[in-house]
């Protein structure tokens, strides 16, 4: 099960929220979703000969440059894992594990951000 993650600042009203976490589907047949996979993850597990069952958990992610935060899914299989990028500037974004640690509003840039649970998914 996962959750409804809502993340909002305190400081200008920013609010964003989306689905993290495991469902019920999110081990996936590779051959089932190999179209819809990011090319570069693609490619390396081509490389790999890969088959079997991806992962294909939701994931917060945040540009390590513009600190532009957003909802994905995320896709690993054995050691191999996606990259992200952010959907503003370009930049690697990077996963985060715990969104309670995130702090700055990637719109007004104050520390004033929360992160709650606000229901789950399946
Ligand atoms: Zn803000
Ligand atoms: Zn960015």
């Amino acid at each position: 099960m996962g959750d409804i993650l809502s993340l909002n600042c305190n400081a200008c009203g920013w609010i964003k929220s989306g689905f993290i976490g495991h469902g019920f589907n999110t081990l996936v047949n590779y051959e089932d979703i190999e179209n819809d996979l990011p090319k570069s993850f693609k490619k390396k597990l081509d490389q790999e000969k890969f088959v079997g069952l991806v992962s294909t958990p939701r994931v917060v992610v945040v540009c390590s440059s513009c600190s532009q935060i957003g909802f994905r899914t995320h896709y690993e299989a054995q050691d191999i894992e996606a990259v992200h990028r952010c959907g503003r500037c370009g930049s690697k974004a990077e996963i985060i594990d715990d969104p309670q640690t995130l702090e700055s509003c990637p719109k007004c840039g104050n520390a004033a951000l929360n992160a709650e649970c606000t229901g789950f998914w399946d």
